[in-house]
């Protein structure tokens, strides 16, 4: 008999171990694979709007289930306000998708080719079966967020969330049990990269959020098996604070990106470039609004800022800050994690700051804010360039033309202006991530759908004999 895995859940407030959960084996992920490849051909044969109908019904069942979906999400995330967000945005991208869907698989008319007799139609076809693999921080809504569109698109998906935070699956799958239609189109397994593997080798495409790290071996897989990936990957978010910036505003929702769900979002600003000029008044502004708040202890809704929730993560965000200390970074508030059982780290600002350290190169994923004082514009925007990542970023200045003029200028798929995080809010435009960010189609946008479909011509001859019998081409 196969010994049967275990992972071991651990609880982000508390540092305590609290639960197990069973890690699927091959053997039932073999099985589940099969129930959706037999389902899916079906599925993909109704019309667009029954498929959405399912995706409405489903959003309806996770709404009957809010409570116990939230608990699960703060069980898995320590955080209580940003679960609620979480919540709420998997079901408007449920219902934005069952809305917009129709009109984006309109298939194109019988249409005239280039060579006019013959006439051209080209047909839509969705992979059989993606796979979406997600990352703990938005455990949910990025389980779903490619999922939700592939569905719409007729295909089956398998998911595989993080390791670090499944306790949500039980509540999504008693919620999918409700909806029939699509409870054999959508399987949801549990475990590590060991299982992300076996999954990768079983789909016919991937959908990846996640590390840069992961993501470069889950594009090397798909290599392998020549199927597409769509990567949604790491990022290091510059802000830029040009000399014309009202320091108040920008201070605030610079805090507001690098601090909300503890500075673990993709979106999250991670470090700060801002005009000498008035670098004083913006850093004090910018201090100000990270020591107005708290840490959510001793219960989840007491203030904003949750846990550290992955232990991995722990180990890297006290890396970071011992290496910028040991470089002779300064903490103007904030600096130190908190042992609270879990691990938690106060908003922190970061001064004496440079491109050595690795607060400021590598991907952080906390509450901590670095902040560089630049010459001018030019400074900014060659030290904003100057790494591997290019997910998003902000620009700040009161003339919109010229922060566009900036945005312009920016190796980032995506540039907030006169705000920040805009990113993770506004799903309606395409963006692409640039540089070791991802790879592949936009995720937003309605565009995003089509990742999950070939386009197959036909090309039809109507009646014309013989066009082409040993006749020269022009
Ligand atoms: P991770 O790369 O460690 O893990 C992501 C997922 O990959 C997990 O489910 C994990 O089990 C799985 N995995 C691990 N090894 C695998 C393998 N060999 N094959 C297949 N799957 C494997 O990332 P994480 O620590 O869970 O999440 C944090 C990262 O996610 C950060 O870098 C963050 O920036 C990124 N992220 C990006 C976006 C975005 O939209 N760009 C959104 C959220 C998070």
């Amino acid at each position: 008999m196969t010994e049967i895995r275990m992972l071991k859940m651990r609880n982000p407030r508390t540092g305590q171990i609290d639960s197990e959960l069973a890690v699927t084996s091959q053997a039932e992920l073999d099985a589940l694979v099969a129930k959706l490849r037999a389902a899916q051909p079906a599925w993909a044969a109704q019309p667009v709007q029954f498929r959405c109908d399912a995706l409405l019904a489903l959003a309806d069942a996770l709404e009957r289930r809010r409570e116990s979906m939230t608990d699960a999400l703060l069980r898995d995330t320590g955080r209580w306000h940003e679960s609620v967000l979480e919540f709420d945005s998997t079901l408007a991208t449920l219902r934005r998708w069952a809305a917009g869907a129709p009109a984006c698989l309109e298939v194109p008319a019988e249409a005239p080719g280039n060579i006019p007799f013959i006439k051209t139609r080209v047909n839509l076809v969705p992979y059989a079966l993606v796979g979406v693999i997600s990352p703990w921080n938005f455990p949910l809504l990025l389980s779903l967020i490619d999922a939700i569109p592939a569905l719409a698109a007729g295909c089956a998906v398998l998911v595989k969330p993080s390791e670090v935070t499944s306790r949500f699956v039980e509540v999504l799958r008693l919620a999918l049990a409700e909806v029939p239609a699509l409870d054999q189109l959508i399987g949801v397994v549990i475990g590590d990269g060991v299982v992300g593997s076996a999954l990768i080798a079983a789909v016919d495409m991937i959908c990846f959020t996640g590390s840069v790290r992961t993501g470069r071996r889950v594009g090397e897989a798909c290599a392998a098996r020549f199927i597409p990936a769509s990567l949604e990957l790491g990022g290091k978010d510059p802000a830029l604070v040009l000399a014309d910036a009202d320091p108040q505003r920008a201070a605030r929702a610079i805090a507001w990106s690098g601090f909300v769900n503890g500075g673990q979002s993709c979106m999250s600003l991670e470090r700060v470039y801002v005009d000498a000029s008035i670098a004083e008044v913006f850093i004090a502004a910018l201090v100000e609004e990270a020591s107005r708040l708290r840490l959510a202890h001793p219960q989840p809704r007491d203030g904003e800022i949750g846990p550290i929730i992955s232990a991995a993560q722990v180990d890297i965000v006290r890396e970071h800050l011992a290496d910028a200390k040991a470089h002779g970074a300064r903490a103007l508030t904030g600096g130190e994690l908190k042992d609270l059982g879990g691990q938690w780290c106060p908003p922190t600002v970061l001064v004496d700051v440079d491109e050595s350290m690795k607060v400021v190169r590598e991907e952080t994923f906390a509450a901590i804010l670095p902040v560089m004082v630049v010459a001018d514009e030019e400074e900014a925007i060659a030290r904003a360039n100057d790494s591997v990542y290019g997910l998003s970023a902000a620009v700040f200045s009161k003339d919109q033309a010229r922060a566009e003029r900036v945005a312009r200028r920016l190796q980032a798929g995506g540039v907030s202006i006169n705000d920040a995080s805009l990113t993770g809010l506004i799903h309606s435009e395409e963006k692409q991530s640039f540089k070791q960010s991802g790879m592949g189609g936009s995720r937003m946008g309605a565009p995003s759908i089509r990742r999950f479909l070939r386009a197959q011509a036909l090309l039809i001859n109507p009646g014309v004999e013989d066009p082409w019998w040993f006749k020269a081409q022009p």
